[in-house]
């Protein structure tokens, strides 16, 4: 330890001793920013022992820009009398000998023995910095996850207190057309195209609300082996609802050797629910309106096969095709495609389109087998 400044303390290896106990950095400098004492735990903070120090500039345990600016720091001070961080704790960027750069707390204290001296004392708050951000980071997480909940629970009621009137505003359009359907008076034709166009938008609001309650909903997965052809079979008794009275025709080619996949079987079947709408969609205006809904088992993968004889996707949408709000529909929310492909990458597996032959598409999804222990 450098002896200047301290020559007139009657002990100086009390002194040392003293200095080399704090479990904090100690760090003595003089006017010219030299370094006098660099105690113990400076030597553990900071990476360099005593000899590489002791007469340095202090500096030199700086980043940028304070490293630049330190010893104008020091002059202001000594000429303005004006203190920026003398007697205060404040936070600061330290620098290691390795050129880590860490945040710390610099409380500086002076006092004169002839010529100034300026006595520093480090404290390394890596850690708990590192603790602060691990905490805002879980909180950042928790009011995601808050939030998700509770955009799920709003959609929810939100459904539930719009669904019933548009239900019964439906069914009254239904009875107020059949009832007109019995009397003759003009321009009942025009009445009726009117009737038929509010039921439409009103199918169209609900269609809004479920798709949007459907993808909010909060909800955790569950992954469990389930047999892809029942996953198939469920999903068919919810997507073709009114499928046949459109006349579609629909084939099931389902491989009994198709086994299980580890999924979860909401959302498989979310999936499929809306590959089977789309396919319906596409062909309502085609004459020949015919859906193959099959599965198969390809060495480890077990592939479902949607395919209709719809208009086919156009050059532009094939583009765009699985991003979210993607739409060649009026009614369309363009989230469906998107949905489902989050969904089977998060399973593991593919999906993908590709053209029908001689008309429409079909979209493949392939997933992996479950193991047989599963
Ligand atoms: P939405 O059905 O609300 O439009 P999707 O994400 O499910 O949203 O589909 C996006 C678009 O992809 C559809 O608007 C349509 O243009 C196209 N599409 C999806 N499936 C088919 C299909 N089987 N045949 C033709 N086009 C399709």
């Amino acid at each position: 330890m450098a002896a200047t400044g301290v020559n007139n303390m009657e002990n100086e290896r009390f002194l040392r001793s003293v200095i080399n106990a704090s479990p904090n950095a100690v760090i003595t400098i003089n006017e010219a920013g030299e370094i006098l004492v660099f105690s113990r735990a400076a030597q553990a903070m900071f990476g360099f022992g005593e000899a590489e120090v002791l007469g340095k500039n202090v500096s030199m345990l700086m980043p940028e820009p304070d490293h630049s600016l330190h010893d104008g720091y020091i002059r202001r001070y000594i000429e303005t009398g004006k203190a920026q961080i003398i007697g205060r704790a404040r936070p600061v960027m330290a620098r290691r000998k390795n050129g880590e750069t860490f945040p710390a707390v610099l409380h500086v204290s002076e006092f004169d023995e002839g010529a100034r001296i300026f006595v520093g004392f480090v404290e390394d708050i890596t850690r708990q910095k590192a603790t602060e951000r691990r905490l805002e980071d879980t909180q950042l997480q928790l009011q995601h996850a808050g939030r998700i909940g509770a955009m799920g629970e709003i959609a929810t009621s939100i459904a539930h207190e719009l669904n019933q009137p548009l239900t019964a505003a439906a069914s009254m359009a239904g009875a107020v057309a059949l009832t007109l359907k019995k009397t003759t008076f003009d321009g009942k034709d025009d009445a009726l195209a009117l009737i038929d166009d509010a039921v439409a938008e009103i199918r169209r609001a609900s269609g809004v609300i479920r798709q949007m309650r459907d993808f909010l909903r909060n909800r955790e997965t569950e992954r469990a082996a389930h047999p892809i052809n029942r996953i198939i079979e469920e999903s068919c008794l919810i997507a073709l609802i009114g499928a046949e009275t459109e006349g579609v025709m629909v084939t099931s080619a389902l491989d009994d050797h198709a086994g299980a996949v580890m999924v979860d079987r909401i959302q498989m079947q979310q999936v499929i629910v809306n590959l089977i709408r789309n396919a319906v969609d596409a062909m309502q205006e085609t004459r020949n309106k015919h859906l193959t809904i099959a599965t198969a088992k390809k060495d480890d993968t077990v592939e479902i096969r949607i395919a209709d004889t719809g208009t086919g996707i156009t050059d532009e949408m094939k583009k765009r095709l699985f991003e979210p709000f993607a739409t060649s529909k009026e009614d369309g929310m363009g989230i469906g495609l998107s949905l489902s492909k989050s969904i089977v990458e998060a399973h593991k597996g593919e999906i993908y389109a590709k053209d029908n032959h001689p008309a429409g598409t079909v979209f493949v999804v392939a997933l992996p087998a479950a193991k047989d222990d599963a």
